[in-house]
């Protein structure tokens, strides 16, 4: 075990001793209880009072988005904090009594980040901000020290092949030099229209420029990292900056031997003109990761079994891992602490569903929906039972938008369960019915794509895109909580209805258009099998 990370139960004790949550049980709880009692079932308007008065007065999300963003940090598939992720979400459950496991899906490499320094050593000391990428090879203790070099202008491949031998025993920069470092709503507050313009044909020209010279070179920013080691690189550094103050998009290395990393877009750029200008760089890297072996990678699956169908089921879904640069708060710790939440309160206001309510934390979704594929192809009869599932992973904000993903009849149901959610949430959402079935995006997809109605709560974006998006932004302090809130009332409300309606859902599919890119009638997306062997190759 890793003495940096302490094994799994001191992470529980450390959890029992945070504020524990408070029991407050209202006249409506108490009324509840005796209705219970007394046989009698309650209305829909009691148990939906009921579900946003817990949500409201007792909310956990606060807690649940410190323990598992803060305390377990970033949950990167096939590292040690993505198993933690799991085993907290299984301990977690069981204190709410609800049954949950970890469901082996497949392989992945196994890798732990570790500490990253950077340091420009000369010609002055500046500590640079900046850190590996998922699935860098380590530098060591003692960390690579050495020049900088960047990519040649070339005409064509030939050009850049006799060029190659230039990088031996050097740091590789290979990403374009920004030319502001200041996102375009802050130019369009402050600055003249004139030199707004200025900047942005300055700024395309730059990028259409850096393009044809990648294109020349034979190779694509994915996989001329790989070229660059083979011809002797000591390291690759770059910055993909993603439109926003401060903010980088941090995915990974793309080397086998070579560390790899990210430096923010000012570093980035010092470094970048100190070579241009011949001052002749030297920086220091350390990049401690770990390589771990083939380690086994899971869903977390919780159920709360169905009295009267049983065999029939209501999935709420988020996937669990995230990329690392950050703590993947909102992508998709926000989704997950939301889908956590609701299955609290259902066991808590709903102990007894018609129907099974399953909430599915799926790994490894950023690699191509893995988990949740899996499970699809792993578990038929429970697609064949699926009444509905809820996905939610586009952020933090509240959601509004629901489409009916290609369903014909999804606008009766959906419609129908929308009712009952509460004005004050339910403002917020514009519908689109039959809509038209998503081909990826998120693990809603994944069901979509074997005709099984699944939807995607889908969030109000708060910069989503350019902030907090595989960025290294992606914190604890970015989550708006009233947001989450409102979503986790309205995933138990929707998980309530469409476990309590008296009809099973219709899976008829709607005629897909005629779609304008191609020309061609539009098809049913394909079921895609998962990558269960990740990693590796
Ligand atoms: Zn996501």
């Amino acid at each position: 075990m890793n003495p940096r990370f302490p094994p799994f139960n001191q992470y529980i004790s450390y959890f029992n001793n945070l504020r524990p949550p408070k029991m407050k049980k209202g006249i409506l709880t108490c009324a509840c209880l005796l209705s219970i009692a007394l046989g009698l079932s309650q209305s829909t308007e009691e148990i939906v009072s009921a579900i946003q008065k817990e949500a409201t007065e007792n909310s956990q999300l606060e807690n649940l988005a410190h323990e598992l963003m803060d305390v377990i940090g970033p949950r990167l598939v096939g590292t040690p904090q993505m198993k933690n992720a799991n085993d907290w979400a299984v301990a977690k459950y069981a204190k709410w009594g609800i049954a949950a496991e970890n469901q082996e899906w497949g392989k992945w490499r196994g890798w732990e980040r570790g500490i990253t320094h950077i340091d420009l050593v000369s010609p002055r000391v500046v500590s640079l901000s900046g850190m590996q990428l998922a699935w860098s090879p380590s530098t060591g203790q003692k960390g690579v020290t050495a020049n900088l070099i960047t990519l040649p202008a070339v005409a064509d491949s030939l050009a850049f092949v006799k060029w190659l031998p230039n990088v031996k025993g050097k740091f590789v920069m290979v990403s374009m030099h920004q030319p502001t470092g200041r996102p375009d709503y802050n130019w369009e507050e402050f600055a003249t229209e004139q030199s707004f313009e200025k900047m942005k044909t300055a700024r395309d020209s730059l990028v259409k420029v850096w393009r044809q010279n990648m294109n020349n070179t034979g190779y694509t920013s994915r996989n001329i990292n790989k070229a660059l080691e083979k011809s002797g690189a000591l390291g690759i550094v770059q910055s993909r900056w993603s439109n926003g103050f401060g903010a980088n998009k941090i995915f990974s290395a793309g080397t086998d031997k070579i560390p790899a990393v990210d430096l923010s877009l000012e570093d980035y750029g010092l470094l970048y003109r100190m070579v241009q200008n011949g001052a002749n760089p030297q920086i220091k890297v350390v990049a401690e990761s770990k390589e771990l072996g083939t380690v086994p990678t899971f869903n977390t699956i919780a159920t709360i079994p169905g009295k009267e169908l049983p065999n029939e089921y209501v999935i709420l879904s988020a996937h669990f891992d995230s990329w690392d640069g950050a703590t993947g708060a909102t992508d998709n710790g926000t989704g997950t602490i939301t889908m956590m939440e609701a299955a609290r309160i259902l066991k808590k206001i709903y102990p007894n569903p018609k129907r099974t309510i399953i909430i599915g934390l799926w790994g490894s979704e950023e690699q191509g929906l893995n988990g949740s594929r899996a499970f699809v192809e792993d578990n038929p009869d429970i697609v064949k039972g699926l009444q509905a599932a809820f996905n939610q992973d586009n952020g933090t904000g509240r959601v509004v938008n629901i489409l009916g993903q290609g369903f014909l009849h999804a606008y009766d149901y959906v419609g129908r369960w929308l009712e009952a959610v509460p004005e004050d949430i339910s403002q917020h959402i514009e519908t689109s019915f039959p809509g038209n079935p998503a081909r990826g995006g998120s693990d809603y997809a994944s069901f979509v794509a074997v005709g099984a109605p699944a939807f995607s709560l889908s969030s109000l974006s708060w910069s989503y895109w350019n902030y907090t998006w595989h960025t290294n932004l992606d914190t604890y302090d970015k989550i708006v909580f009233d947001d989450v809130r409102n979503n986790a009332i309205l995933t138990a409300i929707m998980a309530y209805m469409a476990s309590e309606d008296p009809e099973k859902t219709s899976r008829e599919k709607s005629v897909l258009g005629i779609n304008p890119r191609t020309g061609e009638k539009g098809v049913w997306p394909e079921p895609r099998s998962p990558n269960r062997n990740g990693g590796l190759d």
